[in-house]
């Protein structure tokens, strides 16, 4: 029972299981009430239904240490409930025992045909603990091989025979479902985390490991309608590296790479967290800030613009220069989507870079 999931396919059929216990249970009372004396039926019907309960219970406490994640509980409940289906597989055997002593032949084969039942209807449903249904197993068969000996006739020598024909068919009947079950709660797991790569992949740009372009649009647009109908302020900000052509002329490809993965690090030590930062272009980025006034923008522009342009970015030796230019607009009655403030803040930036780079513009 190493798995976790394991048990809760154990603890999504014990309901069931118990039920079908219960409703054979009533059927041997009624084939056997003539012959076995009303009183032992009774206390065998009563611990039938006792433990029944008791296995619903345990299920219960499963459950509960599931949701809790408590190993330690779960483990207590794993013990207890081998020990009530020990006593489950013990009930049956008593009733065996019952029919060979009270009961007229061939009640001994109605018997077995009963006791195989719930064997094979016990092995299938408690695949997924392999313990439990080896006790559950053992204890119910191995007194009926001495039954059918103690008859003692040719056809009672045969059944042993086929039981023992029965015995390891059952068992690796079980052991590929047990299999089964394993091999289908691994292929969840797989699929569950490939829908989350995927659903990262595709907010998350790959080089940077901010937001990118399409995630930024989509989570922009329902913040900024907030923002609108809250009546609060917004403000873009529009960055792009100046003369970052030139930084991978002279110094490469990958030397523009650990660029755009510095220049994201240093901007996000400055960022609240209820910012929105992504990459929108190859070195061009963009924060929506909310809460936030062209003003109050304004500022923070400028930190980033001094920030990066004191930085002394130290690659393979190199210390690289760069600066950059930033345009910013703000949410008013022109500017409600998101649309238009990114055009607006394009238009911005556009002119912070004809007026010479380095500089902020709103
Ligand atoms: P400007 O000051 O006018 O912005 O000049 P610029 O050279 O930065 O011009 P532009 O913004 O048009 O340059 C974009 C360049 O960025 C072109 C491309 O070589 C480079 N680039 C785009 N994506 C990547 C990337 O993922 N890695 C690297 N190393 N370079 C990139
Ligand atoms: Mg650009
Ligand atoms: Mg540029």
């Amino acid at each position: 029972m190493s798995h976790p999931k394991l048990i809760e396919v154990l603890v999504q059929q014990t309901p069931r299981s118990m039920i079908a216990l219960l409703i054979v249970s009533f059927i041997y009372f009624v084939i056997f009430f003539k012959f076995i004396p009303l009183s032992f039926l009774i206390i065998w019907l009563f611990a039938q239904t006792l433990l029944a309960s008791y296995r619903l219970y345990n299920v219960r406490m499963f459950k509960k240490y599931i949701k809790q994640a408590s190993t330690q509980g779960i483990q207590k409940q794993k013990k207890v409930f081998m020990i009530v289906t020990a006593l489950q597989a013990c009930i049956w055997t008593v009733s065996s025992c019952l029919v060979v002593i009270y009961a007229p032949p061939p009640f001994e084969l109605v018997n077995l045909v009963i006791v195989i039942g719930i064997i094979t209807a016990a092995v299938l449903s408690m695949a997924t603990i392999y313990k439990a249904y080896m006790v559950f197993f053992f204890i119910m068969i191995i007194p009926q091989i001495f039954i059918l000996f103690y008859y003692g006739k040719h056809q009672h020598i045969a059944l042993v025979v086929l039981i023992l024909i029965y015995i390891p068919v059952t068992l690796l009947l079980s052991k590929a479902i047990y299999n089964g079950h394993l091999v289908n709660i691994q292929t969840n797991k797989k699929l569950e985390e490939s829908v989350e790569e995927l659903h990262k992949l595709s907010m998350i740009d790959n080089l940077t490991n901010i937001y990118n372009r399409r995630y930024f649009f989509e989570v922009a647009e329902n913040l900024l309608s907030i923002a609108v109908r809250d009546k609060k302020k917004a403000s873009l900000l529009m960055m792009d590296i100046d003369f970052f052509k030139k930084i991978n002329d002279t110094y490469g490809h990958h030397a523009g790479d650990f660029i755009l993965v510095s220049i994201t690090q240093e901007i996000e030590k400055i960022m609240r967290k209820s910012d929105i930062f992504a990459r929108i272009g190859g070195e061009e980025f963009t924060i929506l800030l909310h809460d936030t006034s062209k003003e109050g923008a304004g500022v923070i522009a400028e930190k980033i613009r001094s920030i990066i342009e004191d930085k002394n970015f130290e690659y393979n030796e190199l210390t690289i220069k760069l600066t950059l230019s930033i345009g910013i607009s703000e949410v008013n009655q022109q500017n409600t989507t998101i649309e238009s403030l990114y055009k607006e803040a394009d238009k911005k930036l556009y002119s912070a870079k004809e007026n010479g780079r380095n500089q902020v513009a709103s």
